[in-house]
């Protein structure tokens, strides 16, 4: 099976480990908490409807159809097809929101073919949350899910972002920290050399 399409340019193009794949996938989730602080996060303990196995986020990641209108996870442990994982509101606790969690395939899709790119976040978020909210769990940013529409979008601006993610810098690769924040690898990278912060290596532990 092959890892879900928004995560291809980040990490799959690297021989990883799978420990080291899940190194990053949480190094993600805690970039994007610190530069947004709100958000969905995939559902954790998720458990195979047939075979009961818990399936990690890059077990999810990599189950997805990845396709545009499929939304099944499919069990790497047993093959069972029909899996659904929901985004779970990060921080809530009485009243938990739920949303579907989308594919990377199926929110380029759906992005792709609304028009999105006029409006602000707030606004799609409103008019469409389980993509959005797929979206920022696939690729970080929107700036990131429309540059890979072709698109140029104006509006994801994270304000005062050096400062939110000074602290992942040498951590996580450049490249991850670029797409979270919505920015180009080179500035980023020129960021981290002038604080004299050697980059990420992925021989390191
Ligand atoms: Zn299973």
């Amino acid at each position: 099976m092959k890892l879900s399409y928004g995560l291809r340019n980040e990490i799959n193009t690297q021989l990883l480990t799978a420990h080291k794949q899940a190194q990053l996938l949480t190094l993600r989730a805690q970039i994007m908490h610190a530069l947004r602080g709100y958000g969905y996060v995939p559902e954790r303990d998720f458990q195979c409807y047939n075979c009961r196995q818990n399936l990690s986020l890059a077990d999810i990641l990599y189950g997805f159809a990845d396709h545009p209108t499929i939304n099944t996870v499919t069990c790497r442990y047993c093959d069972y097809t029909e899996n659904h994982v929901k985004l779970i509101q990060r921080g809530a606790t009485l009243s938990r929101a739920e949303l579907p969690f989308y594919c990377a395939s199926q929110v380029l899709h759906y992005f792709e073919n609304n028009h999105l790119v006029i409006l602000p976040p707030e606004q799609i978020e409103k008019r469409a949350p389980a993509y959005a909210h797929s979206a920022i769990v696939h690729f970080g940013n929107y700036n990131t899910v429309f540059a890979e529409l072709g698109l140029a979008y104006a509006f994801d601006k994270v304000p005062d972002w050096l400062h939110k993610v000074k602290d992942f810098f040498g951590k996580a690769p450049d490249t991850i920290i670029a797409a979270c924040v919505g920015i180009s690898v080179k500035r980023v990278s020129k960021a981290r050399n002038d604080l004299g912060i050697p980059p990420w290596n992925s021989r390191k532990k």
